[in-house]
């Protein structure tokens, strides 16, 4: 065997196992594009069996033979002309021209007679020539106009073109003059193998290829994908994604984002055949993705969803790859990367939409994030000017709501001196109430601000707990018979005697305000190692367990609160825990929603406390 028929041998061996694999393609999923070009290399396959199995049947090369091997390759030119019509716009004069010559062409062929004469001959170069170097520059054309691996595909695909247009005419140079016979049919057998290798690598690339081809456009997705939450809006962060994500494709691509609310993928840049919202649970493909949470290949999107086939034609959108974006258990929508001629995607790809949908899930979700820092830190700031003004205001207010209290507990003694000022007694009664409960509620204020700031002072003398929770009962005179106190021994210890007295009294307070009227409030104090125990218990509305957490915290108040039957602002607890912390202990509640509360604060003894 010579080289030059070990190049052919291989050649041709390369033009079957094309023509088998676009075949077999063209037979899985018969679209247009599949069936053209499964006719290409029909014919080119058969145009160079002819010879080889006319030989192995040990039939002799004939006219006829020879005139349909003529006919088969004359044919590649038109068929090559449609297949470019499938990827772009070919003008319908130049399809009708091409098809007119082909059917010259068989004319020529079946009317002159092998051989043919030089004349004939001619034509017939011309027009292959002409056809597949035309074809091979609408591939380029349109490589121009793709990117990523479909650009290297293209481009493969319009060199495999040239390249056998150029083998047909070097191949002519042998009819024109017999001394380069030899060269030119050499030159040829190695330019059609170059244009099967061509093909090769432009219909059916190896993996490991298409995967080299995909990483340019990949690697700079990547690249950029950390400066994209840090884009001013979502939508921005979409278009980039989608960008990038149809780059390394070499295709395009969209983002549809799920809204809880409507149930539904909202796509803001899809192509023309979806809906702006599509239905969580429908047809479409998209939705078929986010409820399995798996990646798809749809070869034919109108064969995979023939309810909406036409708008998916209308769309030009033909294959369809895929993902699910989902961050951890948070499902956040889909990619979609669609094209509209085959053979863009195949399901190797599957991998790599499924890595750009997780690329995407984590840039969405570090926006989310971001987001949601900046809300917590705006929030901390309202908080913070509200807080700076509240405690501005009860500054401010202390002192003539003190002058206010004073002037009025004056009036009321005087009232009860004065016969003249009886009639008035009721009236100055309701004043000297009010003033005390709006007092009362500035000083709680400046304690909450105060505690806020770490500033609530602690002025530590010896004193006995059970004592101060006794007169805390005592104190509050207008439920006195609700209040039933235990308290065994002597509780001494060094604490700070109005903050306690607060502190009980605040539960105490709570524990008659929030249950009826005939009910009891138990209040217990006892010692405990080095740990002084009060517990404050009544049988009341309770708190739901949503709340227990939360109760501490300023301004809470629980969900079974009734604003307008239980009075308050949600600050007593706030200030209870800051002054059990302050002396070195802690406050809890345990509490059952109907049934009642029970707080217990426990005080760590330091074992200073002598009672004078
Ligand atoms: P306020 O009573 O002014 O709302 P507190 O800080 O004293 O504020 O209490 C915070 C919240 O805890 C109350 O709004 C109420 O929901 C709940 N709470 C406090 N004490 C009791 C109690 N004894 N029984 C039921 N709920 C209580």
């Amino acid at each position: 065997m010579t080289a030059l028929q070990l190049v052919q041998g291989i050649s041709n061996v390369l033009f079957v196992a094309i023509f088998v694999l676009v075949a077999i393609a063209a037979y899985r999923r018969r679209s247009r594009t599949a069936v053209d070009t499964a006719l290409f290399f029909g014919a080119l396959a058969l145009a160079v069996l002819e010879g080889p199995v006319l030989q192995l049947l040990g039939i002799p090369v004939n006219a006829v033979s020879t005139a349909v091997a003529a006919i088969l390759v004359m044919a590649l030119p038109y068929l090559m002309l449609r297949l470019l019509a499938d990827f772009a716009d070919v003008p319908l004069l130049v399809q009708a021209a091409t098809l007119g010559g082909f059917i010259a062409s068989v004319i020529v062929v079946i009317s002159g007679g092998i051989p043919l004469d030089p004349t004939a001959t001619l034509f017939l170069i011309g027009y292959f020539v002409v056809v597949s170097l035309w074809g091979a520059f609408g591939f380029i054309r349109l490589a121009r106009h793709s990117s990523g691996v479909t650009k290297r595909r293209t481009q493969a695909v319009a060199a495999g073109m040239g390249l056998l247009g150029v083998a047909v005419l070097v191949a002519a140079g042998s009819t024109l003059s017999s001394g380069l016979a030899a060269f030119s049919s050499g030159a040829s057998q190695v330019l059609a193998l170059l244009a099967a290798i061509s093909w090769v690598l432009g219909f059916a690339p190896p993996a490991q290829l298409r995967r080299s081809w995909q990483e340019p456009e990949l690697r700079a997705f990547l690249g950029r994908a950390s400066t994209l939450p840090r884009l001013p809006t979502t939508a921005a962060i979409l278009r980039q994604l989608e960008r990038g994500a149809g780059e390394s494709f070499g295709a395009r691509a969209a983002i549809g984002l799920y809204d809880p609310d409507a149930r539904a993928l909202r796509f803001d840049n899809a192509h023309g055949a979806l809906p702006a919202d599509v239905p969580e649970h429908s047809r479409f493909l998209a939705s078929r993705v986010f409820a399995s949470q798996r990646a798809e290949f749809f070869p034919d999107a109108a064969r995979a969803h023939p309810e909406h086939a036409d708008a998916y034609r209308a769309a030009h959108v033909g294959p369809v790859l895929i993902a699910p974006i989902t961050a951890g258990a948070r499902r956040i929508g889909v990619l979609e990367a669609f094209a509209a001629h085959q053979p863009v995607f195949s399901t190797d790809d599957l991998a790599l939409v499924q890595l750009l949908a997780d690329q995407a899930a984590v840039v969405l979700e570090s926006r989310t994030l971001i987001d949601e820092a900046a809300r917590v830190r705006a929030q901390e700031q309202a908080a913070k000017l509200k807080e700076d003004f509240v405690s501005a205001a009860a500054h401010d207010l202390k002192t003539p709501i003190t002058t206010l209290l004073g002037q009025a507990q004056i009036l009321e003694l005087r009232s009860a001196r004065e016969p003249g000022l009886a009639q008035h007694q009721p009236a100055i009664g309701r004043i000297v109430r009010e003033a005390r409960r709006l007092s009362a509620l500035v000083d709680d204020l400046l304690d909450a601000s105060r505690i806020e700031e770490g500033k609530l002072e602690v002025r530590r003398e010896p004193i006995d707990v059970g004592a101060v929770v006794r007169h805390v009962a005592e104190r509050t005179r207008h439920d006195k018979e609700r209040i039933v106190v235990e308290t065994r021994e002597q509780l001494t210890g060094s604490f700070d005697r109005r903050r306690i007295e607060q502190l009980v009294h605040n539960l105490v307070e709570n524990g008659l305000k929030y249950s009826e009227e005939d009910s009891q409030v138990e209040v217990r104090a006892w010692r405990e190692n080095a740990l002084i125990h009060i517990s404050v218990r009544d049988h009341g509305i309770g708190i739901p367990a949503t709340d227990l957490p939360l109760v501490f915290e300023r301004f809470h108040r629980a969900g079974n609160v009734d604003a307008r039957r239980y009075a308050g602002i949600g600050l007593g607890l706030y200030i209870c825990r800051g002054i059990a912390q302050e002396h070195g202990g802690r406050i809890w509640v345990e509490s059952t929603v109907g049934h009642g509360s029970t707080f217990h604060v426990v005080l760590p003894d330091t074992g200073e406390g002598k009672l004078n």
